[in-house]
């Protein structure tokens, strides 16, 4: 076949212990657990909703590495959201949440990296969240760890730290919606693909970050996930 223009290489996520996990979309929750819905001054009792953000808004950070995210232009504000990030396997519509299981791959440590200034704008106007959320590079992601090694994570501690200054606290357990559940509305909305990762949602203590910020999340079971602003 010939193309008109050079196709895209594939966004590609390596699996912790071998082999490399391509991505089809990114999915993410909005407002997942009370504190951080509270904070965003919202009840934390609503349904859950979703936007995405492009494949190729991942900033991949292998195994061990710090990953380099440019400070990005037209914010002043740009925030962390440290997130579990659940690896798609299997793909599905209407999948009911006690059915979704099988469909989870495996999970990894992700950043929704967000221009909170441009996000907010666009709430007041009641426009897309686009420029705030679907950048590029708003995804860092590390690597994507095999349920099979880690089993079912639903409780264990999500920080994140700047500068070595913890600034969000939470747990597993504290997700509104769980894993299953957010499979489950999810794949009435779109058609459930391997390759999709989803992000879940953030505990508490969004902030802002800056050039020369080094942020490390950390999830019980997956390790660390380092990513330096500059
Ligand atoms: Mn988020």
């Amino acid at each position: 076949m010939s193309f008109v223009v050079t196709p895209p290489a594939p966004t590609v996520v390596p699996v912790a212990g071998g082999s490399s996990f391509p991505v089809h979309r990114i999915y993410c929750v909005g407002r997942n657990y009370v504190e951080h819905a509270v904070e965003m001054g919202h009840t934390g009792r609503e349904p859950p909703f979703f936007f995405l953000k492009p494949a190729d808004a991942a900033l991949v950070v292998p195994e061990g590495e710090t990953g380099r995210m440019a400070y990005p232009g037209l914010t002043s504000n740009l925030h962390h959201e440290i997130e579990l990030v659940v690896a798609i396997g299997r793909g599905g519509r209407d999948i009911a949440a006690a059915d979704a299981g099988p469909h989870v791959w495996g999970y990894g440590i992700g950043l929704d990296m967000t221009r909170r200034d441009l996000q907010n704008d666009m709430k007041k106007q009641g426009r897309p969240w686009c420029i705030g959320k679907a950048f590029e590079q708003s995804a860092p992601i590390g690597p994507i760890h095999p349920i099979g090694r880690t089993g079912r994570l639903d409780k264990g501690a999500i920080t994140l730290d700047v500068n070595g200054q913890r600034r969000q606290t939470g747990d597993l357990s504290q997700l509104i919606w769980s894993v299953n559940e957010i499979i489950a509305h999810l794949s009435t909305a779109w058609l459930l693909q391997p390759g999709d990762l989803i992000y879940t949602g953030t505990p508490a203590g969004v902030a802002a970050v800056k050039p020369g910020d080094l942020m490390e999340g950390r999830i019980e079971g997956l390790g660390a996930l380092r990513v330096a602003v500059v």
